[in-house]
């Protein structure tokens, strides 16, 4: 039998995963989302056929994994309000929310529950995501495989053995869309100053992101091998990628990417 699955909150985050999950064919019948708000249970309701609760208490009671999609600034409310039902139900917990420790969410739940903190990315929205994810010790075998298949349905998951180690995943994949829209933005900007429109240069900065992705993702190759190839010696790619290395790209990532994960640091 599928697992019951619910969800509280029904906002984006919540609606891309029920989305990938009824896509992967989890039964809709299984699947519960909870708002106090109307307004988001009747899009997910209409959309998937799944059931809505506006109680919590009464959605969690049934359910075999429970799903915490709401922003971390209501989250304390949000498991004050379950702490008895969890604690008497025990269900594997997958908390979404970034920022938020195993220990907070654990002392706002009464403590020792199995639970899955898990760092998605924007691109969930649109079922190309990339997840970290972490297992308290309380999670069994069976329920690791659980919430990996779970946030499967919206993109590609990769445990992490260390907490400490999703505020590296932030920096990473989390925040990471935005570094490659920026890059987007400057290329759409040098497109245009050689003379392209700028929707052309958008266009075409796009697509070969997705292409190098894909190429990467496909191939056996590691990226520095797949970037020489395309180097000829002598030729336009190795004068662009020389002048970046001489500008210092890599290290304007390497210090971005610090300062992104002591921010993430200093959140918790
Ligand atoms: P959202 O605002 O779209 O959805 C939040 C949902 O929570 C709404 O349906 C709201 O009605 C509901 N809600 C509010 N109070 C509630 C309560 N007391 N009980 C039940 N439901 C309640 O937010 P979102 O973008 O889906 O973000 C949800 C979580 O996902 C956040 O913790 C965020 O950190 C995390 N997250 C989101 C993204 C993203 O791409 N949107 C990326 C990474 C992490």
């Amino acid at each position: 039998m599928a697992s019951r699955v619910t969800f509280i909150g029904a906002g984006n985050m919540a609606s891309a995963i029920i989305g990938g999950m009824i896509d992967n064919g989890h039964p809709a019948t299984a699947i519960t989302a909870t708002s106090p708000s109307d307004a988001f249970l009747a899009p997910v309701h209409e959309r998937y056929g799944i059931r809505t609760n506006t109680d919590n208490q009464a959605a969690v009671r049934d359910a075999d994994i429970v799903v915490l999609a709401v922003k971390p600034q209501v989250m304390r409310e949000v498991c004050e309000g379950l702490r008895d039902t969890l604690q008497r139900q025990r269900p594997l917990i997958i908390s979404v929310a970034a920022g938020l420790t195993a220990e907070s969410l654990q002392t706002w739940m009464g403590g020792g529950l199995p639970l899955v903190r898990c760092m998605p990315n924007t691109p969930s929205l649109v079922g190309a995501g990339a997840a970290g994810l972490y297992a308290t010790a309380e999670v069994s075998d069976e329920q690791r495989a659980q919430a990996a298949e779970l946030l499967e349905a919206v993109g590609l998951v990769e445990w992490v053995e260390q907490e400490a180690l999703l505020d590296a995943v932030t920096a990473v994949s989390g925040s990471g869309p935005a570094y490659f829209f920026l890059m987007f933005e400057a290329m759409e900007e040098a497109g245009v100053k050689l003379g392209l429109p700028a929707e052309t240069a958008r266009r075409l900065a796009i697509q070969t992101a997705l292409g190098a992705a894909r190429m990467a993702q496909q191939s056996e190759l590691t990226p520095d091998r797949l970037k020489r190839n395309v180097m000829s010696p002598g030729g336009t790619t190795e004068r662009a990628v020389e002048h970046m290395e001489q500008a210092g790209l890599r290290g304007i990532v390497a210090d971005a990417m610090d300062a992104c994960a002591a921010r993430a640091r200093e959140m918790a």
